[in-house]
């Protein structure tokens, strides 16, 4: 998942809670003291009581833990911008400096991680993908095909990073697993194999087709 993906899922969770307000994406308020305009991944207006009420969300796809300084600068953006309320989702947590830091200054952290952020994002996830773990596999790649008046179909797909692919032969039934760019047999005796174009399959009764 690329950082503008979680971005987007996060204006995408923001959506979907009730009785919130517009969720705006990546907008640019001017700061409240230089003038000069600062980006603000995801602002949430409500309206209530006649005030509009701005509430900052930064979206951070970091490995690591959110620390202190992220949190700081989340809030000093807040500030800068006017805004009632800053938000912080984070894909992996922070320390626990970083909590008291948000605590203190009234900030929120939320929590979206990388598979929940794939939920909302890829509507055909799949499941996660055993190979990389930094994203998702999507299973778009049916496809049949008739070989001596039979029918063989397949279920398959792949990762959207790592081309780690999957196969289900509805033939034989086997369930397979594609490493990027290696050949795999099936019972049946079908060759397939998860390339950069897409899925390659090699028929036992020597008929290719690529997918
Ligand atoms: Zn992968
Ligand atoms: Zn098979």
């Amino acid at each position: 998942m690329k950082w503008q993906e979680y971005q987007e899922a996060v204006a995408l969770f923001y959506e979907q809670l009730d009785s919130f307000g517009k969720v705006h994406r990546n907008v640019t308020i001017p700061d409240k003291v230089t003038g000069q305009r600062r980006q603000i991944d995801v602002l949430v207006e409500i309206e209530a009581y006649g005030h509009t009420i701005q509430i900052v969300v930064d979206a951070k796809f970091h490995a690591e833990k959110i620390d202190v300084k992220t949190v700081e600068e989340v809030i000093a953006l807040a500030n800068a911008v006017n805004a009632s309320q800053a938000v912080i989702v984070a894909a992996n947590g922070w320390t626990e400096p970083a909590a008291k830091k948000a605590e203190f200054a009234n900030l929120t952290l939320r929590l979206l991680p990388l598979e929940d952020a794939l939920d909302l994002l890829v509507p055909d996830k799949w499941a996660m993908c055993p190979n990389c773990h930094q994203d998702c596999i999507v299973l778009d790649m049916d496809g049949a095909v008739v070989i001596d008046g039979l029918i063989n179909w397949w279920i398959a797909g792949k990762c959207r990073e790592c081309k780690f692919g999957f196969i289900w032969c509805q033939e034989c039934g086997d369930n397979l697993a594609l490493p990027f760019n290696e050949e795999v047999t099936c019972y049946c005796g079908h060759l397939w194999c998860s390339k950069e174009e897409g899925l390659f399959v090699k028929f036992s009764r020597n008929e290719d087709l690529e997918e």
